[in-house]
């Protein structure tokens, strides 16, 4: 085992050492092709993806999950997830109205509220190997589906120019991630690459139903609905790598839930397991502490620092949706906000509410971030300075309890409270839960906590990841990730023995070049190529890597 730091960028540094040779790559071939002739695919620049607002229907039967012993239920409600509370109960406020209305969305069907466990369905070829809302909505799903590969052709090129090879041959994918439109371009990608696919939700409220209906429909065994409780989430992993004479031997993980089920149920999936794809902050941090304490069992890949992640999903992801966020969730401009946490994710969304007019400070704890963030025009403060001043406080650090029951008691009436970031711990929603607070379900996704003296605290999403909840997802921004992803699976599936130990790596610098390329024709640009001279004076390949693995854009 190499010696892996825990946390942070500089660990990120630190792992760049451990690229594998860029000619070693068995996915470079694909980005050999082309790297430098990005213009063979016209892609029409679509319109945006909606994920409509939909209820969250009341899920009245929940069958428990079944612990082996105690020591195992222990350890689960231990383990701190995006689903929230480590609570066995369904995870809406019971003190909530419960009146959810839907927002337009043809996936509610609020005259089912049938739990999906409790139905038999089966799609048209007989298989009943999935538990989605409802099968039969998946003619709606394709639909969202073909609109999404309009924007995501990277992918579509991707599933071209693998055609015959199949690099995913024998590949068995247990997916944990949020089943969107653009996820199931992703999956059929890998399945068109020769890939056998389970897939279930990495959150409990970002599934389109319609999409893991048409999902379902073409026979990938999908176990995911929009408004799972908590039982369901664990549910719906567990069927998905519990399955009779199927054994996955490739994860690719949002969030490290599905992983941590694997390592505590089925740690026999491991012995044959090729690696560990995760995509976010919060998965790959958990796999540096696997790999520190000597227990990461296969070689991981972390996309989340891959630059491609970093700087167009992280940033400009979170920059893009913010607009939508506003008009969508909280219906009115703010003035004062504070955004905890100035890293990719922040700093969209420090520029997406400057450009509203917003007056923006900001808390930090690395001090190269809160000196990025004070050149960029923000203050810099404490949270306690500043609580009883915000009309919006926004989180996006990847941490726990970074608003805190006090800090939340101290806020002003009428100040919205939400998160960006991963799972739903940054904001201490659990406390809120007392008998002395009235919760008021005003709309979907958005609450009213009120204080005995009337103040109420517009609470969004229960604290859990915003954008997916309640906003529209820009697909060519997944587009890049959901790339990274795929070029990630086929490296670490196809990697001869002791290419990668059992530790966690970055995506080569070259990867990320290609994935850069495939998304380039897009905006019609055409990049200058370097001349044998230019090549020679920079030292340069002249297909590539163009920058050093340190270099951080
Ligand atoms: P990052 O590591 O670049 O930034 C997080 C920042 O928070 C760091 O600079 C860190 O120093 C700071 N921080 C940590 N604890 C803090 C505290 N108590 N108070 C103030 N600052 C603190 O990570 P990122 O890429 O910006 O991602 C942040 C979170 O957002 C993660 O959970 C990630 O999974 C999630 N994410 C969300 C989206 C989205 O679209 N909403 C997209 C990508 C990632």
């Amino acid at each position: 085992m190499t010696d892996v730091v825990v946390d942070g960028k500089l660990e990120a540094v630190k792992q760049a050492t451990k690229y594998v040779k860029e000619t070693e790559n068995v996915a470079e071939k694909y980005s050999a092709m082309t790297v430098s002739k990005n213009s063979d695919m016209n892609m029409n620049v679509g319109e945006l993806q909606s994920a409509a607002f939909t209820a969250v229907p009341t899920l009245k039967s929940v069958k428990k999950i079944q612990f082996a012993n105690a020591e195992d239920k222990q350890e689960f409600q231990k383990y701190p997830t995006k689903a929230g509370r480590r609570s066995l109960s369904r995870s809406i406020s019971q003190s909530s109205t419960d009146s959810y209305s839907s927002a337009a969305s043809y996936s509610d069907s609020s005259d089912d509220e049938t739990s999906p466990r409790d139905k038999v369905q089966t799609n048209s070829t007989g298989s009943s190997d999935f538990c989605v809302k409802n099968v039969k909505q998946a003619e709606f799903g394709r639909r969202e589906i073909e609109i999404a590969e309009q924007d995501m052709s990277a992918l579509i090129s991707l599933r071209k120019r693998a055609q015959g090879e199949k690099p995913l041959a024998g590949a068995k994918i247990v997916g944990c991630t949020h089943i969107t439109a653009q996820t199931a371009v992703l999956i059929e990608t890998l399945v068109a690459l020769g890939a056998q696919c389970r897939w279930t939700a990495c959150n409990i409220y970002s599934t389109q139903n319609e999409v893991a209906a048409a999902l379902a429909e073409t026979g990938v065994p999908v176990f995911a609905w929009k408004g799972e409780s908590e039982d369901d989430f664990w549910w719906c992993i567990d069927r998905c790598v519990n399955a009779e004479g199927w054994q996955a031997n490739m994860i690719l993980d949002d969030g490290g839930d599905l992983t941590h089920w694997v390592y505590k149920k089925y740690p026999s999936v491991f012995k044959k397991a090729r690696g560990i794809v995760e995509e976010s902050v919060t998965g790959v941090h958990r796999l540096y502490q696997l790999s520190k304490a000597g227990k990461l069992c296969v070689p991981a890949m972390n996309v989340n620092d891959s630059v491609t992640k970093q700087k167009f999903d992280n940033l400009y992801y979170a920059d893009v949706t913010k607009n939508n966020i506003f008009c969508h969730a909280i219906g009115r401009r703010h003035s004062h906000v504070v955004v905890c946490g100035y890293g990719e994710v922040g700093k969209g969304c420090c520029s997406a509410l400057k450009a509203l007019g917003s007056i923006v400070c900001i808390t930090e704890i690395d001090p190269i971030c809160a000196l990025q963030g004070c050149m960029d025009g923000f203050r810099v403060v404490k949270l306690n300075e500043v609580i009883r001043q915000m009309d919006l406080v926004i989180t996006c650090t990847g941490n726990k309890n970074v608003v805190t029951r006090e800090q939340l008691d101290r806020m002003k009436n009428g100040c919205i409270v939400c998160n960006m970031g991963h799972s739903n711990t940054e904001i201490d929603v659990a406390s809120l839960r007392s008998p002395e607070l009235t919760w008021e379900r005003v709309r979907s996704q958005v609450d009213h906590v009120i204080w005995p003296d009337g103040k109420r605290v517009v609470l969004l999403a229960e604290g859990r990841l915003l954008n997916l909840s309640c906003s529209t997802v820009p697909t060519f921004v997944l587009s890049i990730t959901a790339t990274t992803q795929a070029l990630a699976l086929i490296e670490l599936f196809n990697a001869p023995e002791g290419r990668y130990k059992q530790d966690v790596y970055l995506l080569p610098k070259k990867m990320d070049e290609y994935v850069a390329s495939l998304h380039l024709s897009n905006f019609d640009a055409h990049l200058t190529e370097l001349s044998d001279e230019q090549a020679k004076y920079m030292g340069l390949n002249k297909n590539g890597p163009f920058k050093p693995n340190y270099y951080r854009y």
